[in-house]
């Protein structure tokens, strides 16, 4: 079936580095705009006053390359799912219709908002942060290069939404492709630390704002595509400020 002709190290090594690349491209984009091309005319939109040291960037990329590695490295136990059947995989997008192609994104969105919000919460638990989630949050003024800067035990938490998603909603291959590319590029996008106008398209979406302010200041804004578990739960905070606003 998948990967037939290939090796187990071969298929190891292509996910890895497409992975990488498709980081790459995303987060090398935003950055370049950002933090090089534009950085005089856009400042104005920069949420805290400080640009990253160059160190910071380093530790940023050095940490995301990691947690591809481990992202990649998972490749094998669900392709060994999938070419077993014992996911909820289907290859006919008629079997569904194309209104559930769409839905199945939207649930899977959903999903990982909630399973987010929750591991992230564990994660603040003081006796794993100062373990785990510590190495995320050295990055106080987080650029798009620290979207996956995880210690490994996180980056293991954090992929543990793709065999949730796997067995639980029955999805296209191209579902779950689109459905990882929007989570990789809306993790860069939180991590911005530009404000972009007009970006919030409504009330509960969680921004750039948001989740800076939860790099600034930690026990608020967990949420990563939302803020419907930070309002429930009382950890929201809306009142992330612009540098010179204070
Ligand atoms: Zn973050
Ligand atoms: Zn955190």
């Amino acid at each position: 079936m998948l990967f037939d002709e290939l090796s187990n190290i071969e298929i190891w090594f292509i996910i890895t580095i497409l992975f990488i690349i498709r980081y790459g491209i995303l987060a090398g984009m935003f950055f370049y705009i950002f933090y090089v091309w534009k950085k005089k005319s856009l400042y104005r939109f920069k949420i805290q006053s400080r640009f990253p040291l160059i160190n910071q960037i380093k530790q940023e990329i050095k940490y995301s390359i990691m947690t591809f590695i481990i992202y990649g490295s998972t490749i094998w136990i669900f392709l060994y799912w999938i070419e077993n059947n014992k996911t909820k995989l289907y290859t006919d997008i008629n079997d569904y219709g194309m209104a559930y192609f769409f839905i199945s994104i939207i649930l899977m969105v959903l999903l990982h908002d909630t399973y987010f919000y929750w591991t992230h919460r564990l994660i603040h638990y003081p006796k794993i942060f100062k373990h785990i989630h510590k190495i995320h949050h050295s990055f106080h003024s987080p650029t798009p290069w620290a979207a996956f800067a995880f210690h490994p035990i996180e980056a293991i938490i954090s992929i543990g939404i793709i065999p949730i998603i796997l067995f639980l909603i029955p999805y296209h291959q191209f579902s779950l492709l689109i459905f990882i590319s929007f989570l990789t590029l809306y993790n860069i996008f939180i991590h911005l630390g530009f404000v972009i106008p007009g970006i919030r398209y409504f009330k509960y979406q969680n921004t750039t704002m948001d989740h800076d302010y939860h790099h600034q200041r930690s026990h608020c804004n967990y949420g990563l595509y939302f803020n419907f578990w930070d309002r429930l739960m009382g950890t929201y905070y809306p009142k992330g400020r612009m540098k010179n606003k204070k």
